[in-house]
């Protein structure tokens, strides 16, 4: 086989290549099943087996009480922007939410919001401040918790704990009752670094994440949702998005994502084997650090995040002379370092180093960073 390049792709994304070779054994026959898994009734005992192992591996990796549903899902994202308020935003009578905005994807995630309810902004990071005497650019920073205005009558609030384009993280997600709004669940987006570090999902009413970057392939969608919240959907709620019947169903409520499904499972067992999310947090802090430490280290780069709200999963970077981006990503490509270009909002370049992402694929890339500056700096 052709040795397989460094894929930065911000998702889809790399896989780890242990769950592709078990996918590839396994594609014609399913353990002796004589089947396929894409060949098999989403009902049959082959499937079921697969969805329960995948949702209980889940439920072990990250420590999710019986309180808690585990839904598998389709729709993305961005299904979940408008799934997420049919099901919640009319739960205390008058559909109201609020969004702590904090770049691309909390902003598209207010805006789609407001197509089923009144929104409110409780905090944003889209203008300019100065930390620590430094001044910092629009979402480049997460604003302080202390400072977010939580209407005590929304039915929830939402925040995205990774925002992928910017590359911007929270390390703690907050307690609402803190913020003079114990009756408002957190809702968060955590699409771009589930199961990259332990999270406290007791913490949240509710968390969704696209599989595509740390959880598999495209196609299927976790929800991890408390359940008193479930049962009140708006009326207008396609009864196949709607989370009670979902989770009822145990996401065989209609046909799912079921090869996305079992991939997903996949992924569950090897973050096990790499010491759940425990180690894969201490692996993704080193290859942070490593990669941080050498932008930091040189004024030819630059990341514009304030450190304590930098990204372990996503990294953006710029070229002091951007006239080189071309140079740059041609020359990455030709030493095997592949979809290293920003996000076309942003612009500069951007480092996707997801779980798969092993250390020597971020040690290549900084060989080839360093070499760059080399040659051009
Ligand atoms: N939220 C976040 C944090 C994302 O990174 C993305 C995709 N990059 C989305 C939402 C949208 O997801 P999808 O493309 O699956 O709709």
């Amino acid at each position: 086989m052709m040795a397989r390049p460094w894929n930065f792709s911000a998702g889809p994304s790399a896989l780890p290549e242990p769950v592709l070779r078990q996918a590839a054994a396994e594609m014609l026959d399913w353990r002796g099943s004589g089947m396929s898994v894409m060949e098999m009734s989403h009902r049959g005992k082959h499937f079921v087996e697969i969805c329960d192992q995948a949702e209980a591996d889940l439920r072990d990796l990250l420590g999710i009480s019986p309180d808690y549903a585990v839904m598998f899902m389709q729709g993305g994202g961005l299904g979940e922007n408008a799934i997420v308020p049919m099901n919640l935003i009319g739960r205390r009578g008058q559909p109201a939410a609020d969004f702590v905005v904090t770049g691309h994807w909390s902003t598209r995630s207010h805006k789609e919001a407001g197509r089923y309810g009144n929104t409110h902004i409780a905090a944003s990071s889209g203008t300019a401040t100065e930390i620590d005497g430094r001044e910092q650019g629009p979402w480049t920073w997460v604003p302080p918790v202390e400072a977010w205005q939580v209407r005590p009558e929304a039915a929830y609030l939402h925040f995205c704990s990774n925002e992928t384009i910017n590359g911007v993280e929270f390390t703690d997600w907050p307690d609402t009752a803190a913020l003079g709004a114990p009756d408002v669940p957190l809702v968060v987006d955590a699409s771009s670094h589930f199961l990259s570090r332990p999270m406290d999902i007791a913490r949240a009413g509710l968390v969704f994440a696209g599989a595509q970057k740390n959880a598999g392939p495209a196609g299927v969608t976790v929800v991890i949702a408390r359940r008193d919240l479930l049962g009140k959907a708006l009326p207008i709620c396609p009864s196949a998005f709607d989370y009670a019947n979902v989770a009822a169903e145990h996401s065989r409520y209609n046909t799912p994502p079921t090869f996305a499904i079992y991939m997903a499972g996949l992924v569950f067992k090897w973050v096990k084997e790499q010491g759940g999310v425990a180690g894969m947090e201490a692996a993704n802090r080193a290859k942070a650090d490593l990669l941080y430490g050498y932008l930091d280290s040189t004024s030819f780069y630059r990341n514009p995040v304030h450190a304590a709200a930098r990204s372990r999963m996503n990294v953006p970077f710029v070229l002091r002379d951007e006239s080189l981006n071309d140079a740059f990503l041609q020359g990455a490509e030709a030493a095997g370092l592949m979809q290293l270009k920003g996000h076309k909002s942003v612009g500069g370049m951007r480092a996707s180093i997801y779980n798969a992402m092993p250390l020597d694929g971020v040690r290549a890339l900084v060989d080839y960073l360093r070499d760059f500056e080399r040659r051009h700096g």
